[in-house]
């Protein structure tokens, strides 16, 4: 079993986001202690990623909502505001003083795992970053989410390496909405997206296409919900796949469609995240090589996270 790269920054515990918020600076740590601990993180596969640059941050943001965040965190540094007093004049995010630099490690650590498996050391990688990236839209910050990371590492992918077909898979509980508005005209990126129907932040109906490159799976919540969800990638996923033929395959990858999460009721086990993970390990090893990178998105039952990330990391060290 070999390991795999864990890019990661104790710095993304900086990010303070208020007493009693889901996105909490523990989220990393459990995640990382968890994996410490099953002998899955050690000194020799953890990887510390650089601060993404402003040209970076570019390929993916609009210069003026840069400016935004820029903005806002420098405001709340003059007022010395900790502990999730500030909230992003775009959205739902709360920001201190250190949020701008913890974003964009959380990119930093997305483009590290991208050069890594690009440049052949290893076939994938996992990052548990935060904050987490998918709501965020070209010019919007939103739903705890600062810059769009995965959406920066594919056009880097494609930048960089001059990958032509990406393949984005989002299990998160919620709709990738930011994800979507990015690549809706860029058919570069086939986007694929199982979440809750009905629930924040309102999108991915399966009528939303762009090119043929976005395909939503809205799911409703409940009975039967997490093998509806299992049926999506097998039955909608894999074949489409086949036509696309990805050269680089990402996950969105939130465990907040656990059936302990406080958030929704997909009611997805432990093992269904297992099952997901190597369903896309089947799809990379089929079309790229097996060449994978999975981004922590949302998770909120910090035990549940610590135990899906175990298995999902497990499951692609066996790839
Ligand atoms: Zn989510």
């Amino acid at each position: 079993m070999e390991l795999v790269p864990i890019i990661y920054h104790p710095f993304f515990a900086h990010h303070l986001t208020g007493i009693g918020h889901p996105e909490c600076p523990q989220r990393c740590e459990v995640i990382v202690n968890a994996l410490s601990k099953q002998g899955l993180l050690t000194k020799e596969n953890m990887f510390t990623p650089l601060l993404a640059s402003l040209d970076e941050v570019l390929l993916c943001h609009d210069k003026s909502y840069v400016e935004i965040v820029q903005n806002n965190v420098a405001i709340a540094k003059r007022s010395q505001a900790i502990n999730g007093e500030y909230t992003l004049s775009t959205g739902d995010v709360q920001i201190c003083p250190d949020s701008l630099d913890v974003a964009l490690f959380a990119c930093g650590a997305a483009l590290k795992a991208v050069e890594i498996v690009m440049e052949g050391f290893f076939k994938t990688a996992f990052c548990p970053i935060r904050p987490p990236g998918h709501h965020a839209t070209t010019n919007q910050g939103m739903g705890f989410c600062i810059f769009n990371n995965v959406a920066i590492a594919a056009r880097y992918a494609m930048k960089k390496y001059g990958l032509k077909r990406i393949l984005i898979a989002d299990w998160d509980l919620h709709h990738g909405n930011g994800t979507q508005e990015i690549f809706f005209s860029d058919s570069r990126v086939f986007y694929f997206s199982t979440h809750q129907s009905g629930i924040y932040p309102g999108t991915g109906f399966a009528d939303e296409r762009g090119y043929g490159n976005i395909l939503n799976c809205p799911i409703a919540g409940g009975t039967g919900s997490r093998l509806n969800v299992l049926k999506a990638f097998q039955k909608q996923l894999i074949p489409a796949m086949h036509k696309f033929h990805p050269e680089l395959v990402f996950i969105s990858a939130g465990f907040d469609a656990h059936v302990d999460d406080p958030l929704g009721n997909l009611d997805l086990t432990t093992d269904d995240f297992r099952e997901l993970t190597e369903i896309l390990q089947g799809i990379a090893l089929q079309h790229c090589e097996g060449r994978l990178i999975s981004l922590l998105e949302g998770g909120y039952n910090l035990n549940a996270l610590a135990e899906c990330a175990v298995a999902h990391v497990k499951a692609l060290s066996r790839g």
